[in-house]
């Protein structure tokens, strides 16, 4: 078959590849001048440190044939994330640790004491917390929340964290030891020579052409049997029913002789500050010798028309908008629609990839079966 891939992200290269294997002719189209979507990397030019151009990137994940799969294209070097914050003049360590609490408190506490002192802080008559707010003050109570959640989260959503979901908050955990790994995930890495060259090595496959610098338009996948759509759920339908919200982020990048902040990320946690987090890229190689340092602060919001569309909102208003999106979705002909803007979801790049390889297999089996997708 003549299959249209619209996107050279993780998405786009894994299906490319797998269909590719299969016998099929892939062309992938991608509206920018490099593959790899939001993870790509490329190297400063100058200072020759590796940079993760749309945002830090670290790759995590517990599912073996995803990070079998990774390492099957790229030598991962080993990579924990420790990210820190700055809040009230000082640094504390992220996610909240002992090391974080007995800080702020100006304590010496044991696990167990501290777990005992954290509940007595936290808000225990919120049950069942409905919003960010409500889930911050049930597990960590006001002192930290306001140190470390509130002004940051207010900057990076654009809205109250009354407004936001709790689920945006459960995914850090509070920890009552000294563990300050970002992540739970068995398997944690760093591509050694870029998430590009990762993603050019998948689609470097003879059944594969990619054009870059390619904008689709629905016109361009009549001609083949089906297309796989990474790109804007609601671009698709030239947002005939209006547009999902999502948040875009600005880099404001600066270079430094020698070491800016001492690691890869550096939030800041008040609101007085404009901007989220710095990224310091060298941080993200240690196992590279550069003098020189490039440092990214990141500043979030609306994502206006021409914007690069990078956290999904979902909030009500755009849940009403996604079912129509979704049901014109479920209609459109030959079409599936994938990645995180094709399903208008947050997905990290292990479940990305995870969906990527489940979706080829299901669209081979219709195929050998006769069936459609
Ligand atoms: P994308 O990477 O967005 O690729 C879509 C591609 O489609 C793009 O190249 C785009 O140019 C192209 N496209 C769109 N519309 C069109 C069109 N009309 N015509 C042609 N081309 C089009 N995940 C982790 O696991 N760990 C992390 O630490 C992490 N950090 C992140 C940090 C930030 C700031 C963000 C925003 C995401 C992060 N992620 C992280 C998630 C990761 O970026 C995604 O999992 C991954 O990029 C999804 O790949 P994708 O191919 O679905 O989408
Ligand atoms: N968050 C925060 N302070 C921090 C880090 C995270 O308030 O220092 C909040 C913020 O709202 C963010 C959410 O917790 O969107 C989830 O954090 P994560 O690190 O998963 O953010 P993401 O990967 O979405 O940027």
């Amino acid at each position: 078959m003549n299959i249209l891939l619209v996107g050279a992200g993780l998405s786009g290269a894994v299906i490319g590849r797998k269909l590719a294997e299969a016998g099929h002719n892939i062309t992938i189209v991608d509206s920018r001048a490099h593959v790899g979507g939001n993870c790509h990397t490329e190297r400063d030019a100058e200072t020759g440190v590796m940079v993760h151009v749309y945002g830090p990137h670290i790759f995590h994940t517990d599912d073996e044939e995803v990070w079998d799969y990774v390492n099957s294209f790229e030598t991962f070097q080993p990579y924990k994330n420790r990210v820190k914050t700055t809040s009230r003049d000082q640094v504390f360590s992220l996610p909240i640790n002992l090391h974080t609490i007995n800080q702020f408190y100006n304590r010496t506490m044991r696990p167990d004491e501290a777990r005992a002192f954290i509940e007595q802080q936290a808000d225990t008559s919120i049950t069942d917390p409905q919003n960010f707010e409500e889930q911050a003050m049930r597990f960590v109570g006001a002192d930290l929340y306001e140190a470390f959640f509130k002004g940051y989260t207010i900057k990076q959503w654009g809205v109250s964290p009354t407004e936001l979901p709790a689920a945006i908050l459960k995914r850090l955990p509070v920890r009552f030891n000294y563990d300050d790994n970002y992540f739970f995930h068995r398997f944690q890495g760093m591509p050694e020579n870029g998430y590009t060259q990762m993603i050019e090595r998948i689609l470097d496959h003879p059944g594969i052409t990619v054009q870059l610098e390619t904008r689709f338009t629905r016109e361009m996948g009549e001609p083949y049997d089906h297309v796989f759509y990474s790109g804007p759920l609601d671009g698709y339908f030239d947002y005939e029913r209006g547009r999902l919200g999502y948040r875009t982020l600005d880099f404001e990048r600066f270079t430094y002789e020698g070491d800016y902040q001492g690691c890869a990320v550096m939030n800041y946690g008040e609101e007085s500050v404009p901007y989220t987090r710095i990224t310091e890229h060298k941080h993200f190689s240690p196992w590279e010798s550069h003098e020189g340092s490039v440092c990214y602060r990141e500043f979030s919001r609306a994502c206006e028309p021409d914007d690069i569309p990078y956290y999904p909102i979902r909030q009500v208003k755009e849940k009403a908008l996604l079912a129509d999106y979704v049901a014109m979705a479920e209609t459109a002909p030959d079409v599936t629609f994938v990645g995180r803007l094709g399903t208008y979801r947050y997905l990290d790049m292990d479940v990305t990839i995870r969906e990527a390889l489940d979706t080829s297999r299901t669209f081979l089996e219709s195929v050998e079966t006769g069936a459609t997708m």
